[in-house]
């Protein structure tokens, strides 16, 4: 028998950790209740401390694309840690991780390798604001590019869940650096940039949101994006943190630019996206890319399934850009554990096993898990919308959201979020372990095979009669 309950573990970890989790998110905080205390992960299920198995759609928020404890990634991690665990000099995985990123994503000249998401998006604003001299940042509301102070701004994930507009601790000064758009607005885009545009050093996107719940971006918002920062000496850079190598094997970035993916918010059903695929397959390397590419952002951010599990994260784009970096450059970065062995070993694996099958069994079951939810709602009488980029998605409540979609922060803020604890509850209930909050999206991997759709299938039906008796 286990011999502590999550509450009890919950209660423990409440006297010596704030709130009892070490990131907000996992804290249950919007749908209430304790949260499981996982003491193992393999493929797409998760054990918990009192021996209770769940089928995961939390992935570890991103990087489980192969599912997790893949046999090969622990393999090459259990191999790096035999060799040293962190020697604090330069090893020749990290550029082979930056070469193989490069080759899915050749607009990404030169990498950076940092530890976490968080340092790859402020290492790119203030790579940015060195290449142009210029202060102001502008970010869309309701995206989340990490905790950084200038970056907290109506930002989505766990700040959308605790309801917060940003966070104490960040001087005024520093807030008063960032401008805040809505999502998927041009003409506020623009009109920003006509007021401002010579003080902007860059727009900051996440080209498929995902921590407001996944908002596509409308036909076109990326490359109005790109337009409007390159006519005024802006730097664009694209957030892929959390898409990256996830959607596709170039990321959003390849799924919308290069293979011309679409976001149908109105209708999403019916419209099939073209299967994820670069020029190749993920080791190919396409010379053309720059012409068929319809927007091209200056510098990307990864982090996520780019170190298969083990903090790993990186900022990387133009190399004229990229080398104002120390030690080349005037612009100041650094890390102890940056570009750690065990973690570009689980990087390099993972990129490594992550094919175009993988990447097209996810976006086929993510499709598939997606509609049996909504049909379950469905038949429940339950307003909402299955919202897709990608193999990306979660689902908006309410009957705004089923009529219009949901495109931008004030209409996710909108949706009737109320359903979403007792929905929430009644799966995990039934052993299904969905993301603790509706601002989130649902993480599928290429290990959720038939018996876990079944048992999402199985669930949903209580699942959206507690959503419909909210
Ligand atoms: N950018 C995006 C788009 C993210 O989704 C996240 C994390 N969810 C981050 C940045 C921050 O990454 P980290 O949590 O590794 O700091």
């Amino acid at each position: 028998m286990p011999s502590a309950t999550n509450a009890d573990l919950f209660a423990a970890a409440h006297a010596v950790i704030p709130g009892g989790v070490d990131s907000p998110v996992r804290a249950f905080g919007s749908v209430g209740g304790t949260p499981a205390f996982i003491t193992s992960a393999h493929g797409a299920r998760v054990t918990d401390a009192e021996g209770r198995e769940y089928v995961d759609l939390v992935g570890s928020w991103g990087p489980a694309l192969l599912g997790h404890a893949h046999s090969e990634v622990v393999a090459a991690v259990q191999a790096a840690a035999a060799r040293g665990l962190s020697f604090g000099a330069p090893t020749a995985a990290e550029t082979e991780l930056a070469e193989a990123v490069r080759r899915r994503v050749p607009p990404v000249e030169r990498l950076r390798l940092v530890s976490t998401g968080t340092e790859a998006t402020m290492t790119a604003v203030r790579l940015a604001r060195g290449a142009t001299g210029r202060d102001l940042v502008v970010k869309f509301a309701g995206c989340y590019h990490g905790h950084s102070d200038g970056l907290l701004s109506a930002a989505g994930s766990g700040v959308a869940t605790g309801g917060l507009p940003g966070s104490a601790g960040v001087p005024e000064a520093v807030a008063a650096q960032t401008l805040v758009l809505p999502y998927n607005d041009v003409d506020a885009l623009e009109a920003c940039f006509a007021a401002r545009g010579e003080e902007i050093a860059a727009v900051i996107t996440e080209p498929a949101p995902a921590n407001m719940g996944v908002v596509p971006p409308a036909p076109g918002f990326n490359v109005a994006i790109r337009r409007v920062t390159a006519e005024h000496g802006a730097l664009m850079i694209a957030d892929e943190v959390l898409s990256g190598f996830r959607v596709g094997p170039a990321g959003f970035w390849g799924l919308e630019a290069v293979d011309g993916w679409e976001a149908e918010v109105v209708d999403p059903g019916a419209r099939t996206q073209p299967s994820p695929s670069w020029p190749g397959g993920p080791d190919g390397n396409d010379a053309n890319w720059r012409e068929r590419a319809a927007w091209v952002p200056d510098l990307f951010t990864f982090g996520k399934v780019i170190g298969g599990g083990i903090p790993l994260a990186a900022v990387g784009g133009r190399a004229d850009v990229m080398e104002l970096l120390a030690p080349l450059g005037p612009v100041y970065q650094a890390g102890t554990l940056s570009g750690n062995p065990l973690a570009t070993a689980a990087g390099l694996a993972t990129l490594a096993l992550a094919d175009d099958g993988v990447y097209s069994t996810v976006a086929h079951r993510a499709r598939e898990i997606g509609a049996i939810v909504g049909a379950a709602l469905e038949d429940e009488g339950v307003p909402h919308r299955v919202q897709y980029s990608g193999s990306l998605f979660s689902i908006m409540f309410g009957p705004a959201a089923a009529a219009e979609g949901v495109r931008d922060y004030d209409a996710a803020r909108a949706q009737e979020t109320w359903r979403f604890a007792p929905f929430f509850h009644a799966f995990l209930d039934a052993g299904v372990a969905l993301p603790p909050s509706v601002f989130e999206a649902w993480f599928v991997s290429a290990a959720h095979g038939d018996a876990e759709v079944e048992r999402i299938a199985a669930a949903a039906p209580a699942a959206a009669r507690a959503a419909a008796s909210a």
